[in-house]
């Protein structure tokens, strides 16, 4: 089980993955620098470290579901 409050919710549009708010800065729409097929390796275990391009805070992400990243630090 998920965590929530280490989680951020992100969408998928056509092959980029965005998340609606960043849980560091605020800033909308931030896109990651992260593919939609990368969601599925974190899913399978492969960790993987996401820089927000927004104010350059690093986080790895842990797995993912269909709708949120699980990452290994408190964001909410
Ligand atoms: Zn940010």
């Amino acid at each position: 089980m998920i965590p929530f409050s280490n989680t951020v919710p992100y969408d998928v549009v056509s092959n980029d993955v965005y998340v609606q708010n960043c849980p560091f800065c605020g800033a909308d729409n931030v896109l990651l620098p992260m593919k939609p097929k990368e969601l599925i390796t974190v899913r399978e275990g492969k960790k993987k470290l996401l820089i927000f391009p927004c104010c350059h805070n690093k986080v790895t992400v842990l797995d993912s579901d269909g709708d949120y990243l699980l990452t290994d630090q408190r964001l909410r």
